[in-house]
């Protein structure tokens, strides 16, 4: 299986992300919801323009669901989903994130207020996972892929199985440091909390799921 690389520009923005001193590592949470409600626009701004589909509201959410045992967090979502491409373009490189440019990189390391303002994007959530796989099936596709990623090192892009379209972005969550508690990232209070105090205004529902051991 072929390892390929981060365009520079992404392997520099994800060498800051994992090597964050950013005190608010809960904004990835943010980063990810954003995503997924951007995703779900998507499929609803197909509608209005295509007589033959219609946006039925049930179908259309997000959800959290933590695994305390296996220390996963998965954001998913039924948008519209990336094709093997789109992954490849979309998490590959960082040029499409306009947000970023605004960005420099003393900001970054600073984590300074410009990052709560604008955002920085998936890889945001590298702050807080040591592994981030994400399966996808696009709209009007038959096959899904899954891109996976340790960090600088690179990704991976296989096929894979998945029935329904959207996105699935599982976390593996960081185990806890002397100085860094992960674990809340797996706690359904503390999910609720940092959900309601930034995604509070996504108009697609966010439902959750904890499970303990
Ligand atoms: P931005 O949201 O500013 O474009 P991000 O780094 O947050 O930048 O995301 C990069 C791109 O990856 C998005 O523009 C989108 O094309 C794609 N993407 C990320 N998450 C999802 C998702 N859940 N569903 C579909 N596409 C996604
Ligand atoms: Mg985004």
């Amino acid at each position: 299986m072929e390892t390929k690389q981060f365009q520079a520009e992404s392997k520099r923005l994800l060498e800051m992300m994992i090597n964050s001193i950013y005190t608010h590592k809960e904004i990835f949470l943010r980063e990810l919801i954003s995503n997924a409600s951007d995703a779900i626009d998507k499929i609803y701004y197909k509608t209005l323009s295509d007589d033959t589909l219609i946006f039925d509201k049930d179908q259309y959410y997000i959800k959290i669901v933590a695994d305390k045992e296996n220390r996963t967090l998965k954001i998913l979502d039924t948008g519209i989903g990336m094709t093997k491409e789109e992954l490849e373009t979309n998490l590959g490189t960082i040029a499409k994130s306009g947000s970023l440019a605004f960005k420099t990189e003393n900001e970054l390391k600073d984590g300074h207020d410009i990052i709560g303002q604008f955002g920085v994007g998936f890889y945001s959530a590298f702050m807080i996972a040591d592994v981030v796989t994400v399966v996808s099936k696009a709209l009007n596709s038959h096959e899904a892929y899954k891109w996976e990623s340790k960090g600088v090192d690179g990704y991976t892009i296989t096929p894979c199985e998945k029935d329904s379209v959207g996105t699935e972005i599982i976390l593996t969550i960081k185990e806890n440091t002397e100085d860094e508690n992960y674990d809340e990232y797996l706690d359904e209070y503390r999910l609720k909390a940092i959900i309601k105090k930034y995604s509070d205004f996504i108009r697609y529902p966010i439902k959750m799921d904890v499970t303990d051991s």
